[in-house]
């Protein structure tokens, strides 16, 4: 056996979910991959987590994150958890392909690392428990994209690949991505007790939420409820982050519900190229249940299915719905207020008029089928006139855009200038992880050729910057090629 460097030994483990005990989870073996190598290592995740860069460069750390190795410290396991999918209880699914180590004590609070692909587990069900590269990039690549957008999200460490075959549609290759997060508990995990009648198991798990990540609830009159209204507040944020960015998540099952309203499980999103409220990212809803528009409604029903779960504990039927309530006040709310940022309009002073505005300003986009990440960052230069000319560029019908532009440019005058486009440049980035982006980087990185991996991380930690240092940003920052629109993304990751 190679001895451990310092750097490993000093790192400081708690388990605390897995003290919960053997309802909620089973301890779970790392399952080897065969001769791993590294794709990417995120240095900035790295520093914030206190793990030194070398050491995660080693050869140690690589067995480590591919599972073939255990951390000293940790205590691997998966966790149990059910679920609402696409509408229907789809009763037990669990932590199928994840295992989770165990809760790294950081100089930000703990943090669990989880390694996502590594392996059959309990709760696979007729999964592999594997993850294949082309996915593992897309969650690695969307997940610091989203941190560096400033919504909040599960992140990402590393990913490792391996030669070993995984069999989706087509044979692909083994990959896993050590991610963190505070907790990976979801709205899944309290319905699975709830559904079981399992109560006091209920119990004990909100209030291991509650203690470890919503202490405010404790000492409050009727704390279940109020952590009802706290993860109803969170996910109503969440959700106006995401629209306003063009996010779609592609799956907004139950399981895939953050307790602490993160954005997590990283499949067959999107962001939109052209802004088409109606777009439907994932190849496997038929339905459109998870169209971009519909994601607002979506959240609130998964809250829905979350109050149901807690009403043994809440025991008040009207409590629960006051507290969901939180919702329909502050998503709105939320929404407007980062609308409002996009536009430039700093000042409160025609709020009313402002939502007109706004509801003016996707009905353009829409009927006119405008890239939405181009327009808005195009839009932050709308005061000077090369930058009117450049907005209104992107529009074939002028009329109908100097309809929309002359009521806005008045408005704009009541603002500074200088702060409205500061607030603008920070709220309309000029890179997303677009699907062909995200294609490229997969493309180049099946013949071990990892530099757009590392190019579009870098670019997509900061988003608001220009970048104009790197090598092609301004393709990076460009229109989708016409072969964008026939990716196909489904659930099969
Ligand atoms: P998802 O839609 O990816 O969030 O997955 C839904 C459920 O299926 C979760 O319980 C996952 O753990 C499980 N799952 C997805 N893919 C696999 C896989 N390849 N092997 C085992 N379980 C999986
Ligand atoms: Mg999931």
């Amino acid at each position: 056996m190679t001895l451990l460097m310092p750097s490993t030994t000093a790192l400081t483990w708690r388990n605390r979910f897995a003290r919960l005990g053997n309802d909620f989870s089973t301890p779970q073996p790392v399952r080897p991959l065969h001769a791993p190598y590294w794709v990417s290592r995120n240095a900035a995740l790295a520093r914030e987590l206190g793990l030194d860069a070398a050491w995660l460069a080693s050869q140690e750390a690589l067995e480590i994150f591919t599972g073939n190795r255990v951390l000293p410290g940790t205590e691997p396991l998966a966790s149990v958890y059910s679920g609402h999918q696409f509408g229907q209880w789809a009763g037990q699914l669990g932590d199928g392909r994840a295992t989770l180590l165990g809760e790294l004590q950081t100089p930000q609070g703990g943090m669990e690392l989880q390694l996502k692909g590594a392996g059959l587990t309990p709760y696979s069900r007729g999964g592999d428990g594997r993850a294949v590269l082309r996915s593992s990039i897309r969650e690695y690549l969307c997940s610091e994209a989203m941190h560096g957008l400033g919504i909040p999200t599960t992140r990402a460490l590393c990913i490792t690949g391996s030669d070993d075959r995984v069999r989706r549609e087509e044979v692909e290759t083994a990959a896993v991505v050590a991610r963190t997060s505070p907790s990976f508990i979801r709205f899944g995990h309290f319905e699975h007790f709830s559904h079981a009648n399992q109560h006091a198991q209920l119990k004990t798990l909100a209030d291991f939420v509650i203690e470890h990540h919503y202490p405010a609830c404790r000492d409050a009159a009727q704390p279940y409820a109020a952590l009802l209204q706290a993860v109803s507040e969170r996910t109503a944020e969440l959700m106006a982050a995401w629209q306003s960015v063009g996010f779609c998540h592609g799956v907004m099952n139950t399981d895939n519900m953050s307790i602490l309203g993160l954005t997590i499980d990283y499949g067959p999103f999107q962001f939109l190229d052209t802004f088409d409220p109606g777009h439907i990212c994932n190849h496997s809803d038929n339905q459109g249940r998870y169209a971009y528009n519909k994601q607002p409604n979506i959240a609130y029903w998964n809250l829905f299915c979350l109050g149901q779960a807690l009403l043994p504990l809440i025991e008040n039927q009207e409590h629960a719905l006051a507290a969901l309530d939180s919702y329909k006040t502050v998503f709105p709310k939320a929404l407007e207020n980062r609308m409002r940022a996009k536009l430039g309009l700093a000042d409160d002073a025609a709020k009313n008029d402002d939502k007109a505005l706004i509801e003016s300003t996707l009905k353009l986009l829409a009927a006119q089928q405008i890239d939405h990440t181009i327009f808005w960052r195009r839009l932050c230069d709308f005061s000077t006139p090369a930058g009117r000319e450049s907005v209104r560029d992107l529009f074939l019908d002028r009329t109908t855009f100097e309809a929309w532009a002359a009521p806005y440019a008045a408005r704009r005058e009541q603002q500074d200038g200088h702060a409205s486009q500061a607030l603008m440049r920070r709220s309309n980035p000029k890179f997303v992880l677009r699907n062909h982006l995200g294609e490229q980087a997969i493309r180049a990185a099946g013949v071990q050729d990892y530099s757009e991996v590392e190019k579009l991380l870098h670019v997509l930690q900061t988003p608001f910057d220009d970048h104009e240092d790197i090598a092609g940003h301004a393709s990076l920052a460009d229109f989708p090629p016409d072969w964008a629109a026939g990716i196909e993304i489904s659930c099969s990751s």
